[in-house]
């Protein structure tokens, strides 16, 4: 499981800017997706080979009473109680303040594992400007310049060291044929537990928790059409006698880690909704994922013909950047539908984790450019050779000729459609990556 890692801090100390620099790089990979809403408050980074989530809290005001400060305040309260990790992040150039001085006793209170991060350090001498710091209790600080990036890589290296090593996967993985992990999200009444209780239903339910040192993850395994699931850790699921509730508070951090942690996603919606922003946040999580992807649009029990059809065209347009996940009119209260869901959510895992081999692949490049030649630019065309898969789930095409930087996105857009159509790839991001070689 990803570890998540918790910016705090009060205002104004670099903790956006230290995001964005943590999280620059995997941006690039989603950027180009139009109509993607991105939550800039939670994003995915990378340190060598290990990932994390990470989440800014934005300006912390542990005191504030009510209004909009009081909620805010609330929400990183929460966040810091679902972190595995805080990074509290300090002014080197300010000093230590009161604010620094509130916030640091509440996170000594909240018992979570927590780094100081001296921000703004660049040119400073460390030893003068990290004196004052030490008498928070909170270790040695951290030095960093979140805007150079002296400093940030140790940072998170010893964040994530704390942690120790993550618990190795024993179980079965679902490219195997074990159990295939199946995260069920979306915003709250949309109908997750409903849905898992209609999934689950008559068969066979083993539902367990997993305490964990930093969260409960409660699993349910069942059986469906021949094929063994496992629904990962649905964001505040519990077990109230036979059924599945939702009792908890909605929980983004918790619904990033189910996203995470399963082989393929159902995002649900509800059809008798606006596709709000928390929905497109949600599915914007999913995108940068990159994991398999079914979308439910739930409750489209007796809804007007007329209604369906302005419901339909609505979701459709507002989610356009999901169209390579097919979309499902279900009912979880009648049952209809399910079965042909999860038909498409096995097919989804199927297509994100397809061998394409390099003959087949390149057959498919060399007809989709004489069928439709790349434009040019200038007086150079560019000149499309051969492909190979550069890696599965999601799956990544690696196309090799020359002047490659030059073929433009629309044109990688007409690729990506004839590779899904050749190799049947509905319900997986597909990424296209040009390799310029000369
Ligand atoms: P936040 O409110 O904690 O998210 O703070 P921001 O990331 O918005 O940064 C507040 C200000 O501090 C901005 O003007 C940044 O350019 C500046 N800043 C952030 N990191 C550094 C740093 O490492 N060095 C210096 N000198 N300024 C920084
Ligand atoms: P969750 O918060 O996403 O787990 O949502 P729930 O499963 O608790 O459902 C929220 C509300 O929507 C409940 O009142 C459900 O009875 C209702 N609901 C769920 N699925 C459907 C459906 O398919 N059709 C209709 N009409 N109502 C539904």
């Amino acid at each position: 499981m990803k570890p998540t890692l918790v910016l705090v801090g009060r205002p104004n100390v670099g903790k956006s800017t230290l995001f964005n620099r943590l999280t620059r790089t995997r941006d690039a990979l989603v950027a180009d997706i139009p109509g993607l809403t991105r939550d800039r408050h939670y994003g995915h980074g990378k340190v060598g080979e290990r990932p994390f989530l990470v989440v800014d809290t934005g300006g912390f005001e542990p005191q504030a009473k009510d209004g909009i400060l009081h909620e805010m305040a609330r929400q990183t309260e929460q966040a810091i109680a679902e972190a595995d990790v805080v990074v509290f992040v300090v002014d080197a150039r300010h000093g230590l303040s009161a604010q620094d001085k509130e916030i640091s006793a509440k996170l000594r209170r909240s018992g979570r594992p927590t780094l100081l991060a001296l921000n703004k350090a660049e040119g400073l001498n460390f030893a003068v400007v990290s004196a004052e710091f030490h008498e928070l209790g909170l270790g040695e600080p951290h030095p960093i310049s979140a805007t150079h990036g002296e400093g940030v890589r140790a940072l998170v290296e010893d964040a994530l060291d704390l942690l120790g090593e993550p618990a190795p996967d024993d179980e079965e993985d679902a490219t195997a044929g074990g159990a295939l992990k199946v995260a069920i999200v979306g915003r709250p009444n949309v109908g997750k537990s409903t849905m898992i209780n209609a999934l689950v239903g008559e068969e066979r339910v083993i539902a367990f928790d997993l305490p964990g040192t930093t969260r409960d993850a409660i699993h349910i395994d069942f059986e469906r059409g021949g094929r063994q699931y496992r629904l990962t850790d649905t964001a505040g699921l519990r077990r109230r006698g036979k059924v599945f509730e939702t009792i908890e508070k909605f929980s983004v951090i918790k619904t990033l880690q189910s996203i995470e942690e399963a082989n393929a996603v159902v995002l649900v919606l509800d059809a008798r909704q606006e596709i709000s922003d928390q929905d497109a946040h949600i599915a914007g999580f999913i995108v940068e994922s990159g994991r398999a992807l079914t979308v439910a649009i739930n409750k489209w029990d007796g809804l007007d013909p007329y209604v369906r059809e302005r419901v339909k065209a609505d979701i459709e347009r507002k989610l356009k950047f999901l169209d390579f996940a097919k979309f499902h009119y279900v009912s979880a209260l009648t049952g209809s539908g399910l079965d042909a869901l999860m038909r498409s959510v096995d097919a989804a895992f199927k297509a994100a984790i397809a061998n394409l081999p390099t003959p087949q692949l390149t057959r498919t490049l060399i007809d989709a450019t004489t069928r439709q030649t790349p434009p040019r630019h200038g007086v150079t065309r560019p000149k499309l050779r051969y492909a190979h898969q550069g890696g599965r789930n999601p799956p990544l095409i690696v196309i090799h000729g020359n002047s490659l930087e030059h073929v433009p996105e629309s044109y990688r857009r007409y690729l990506e459609g004839v590779f899904r159509e050749t190799f049947r790839l509905q319900g997986t991001p597909l990424r296209i990556q040009f390799n310029v070689s000369a």
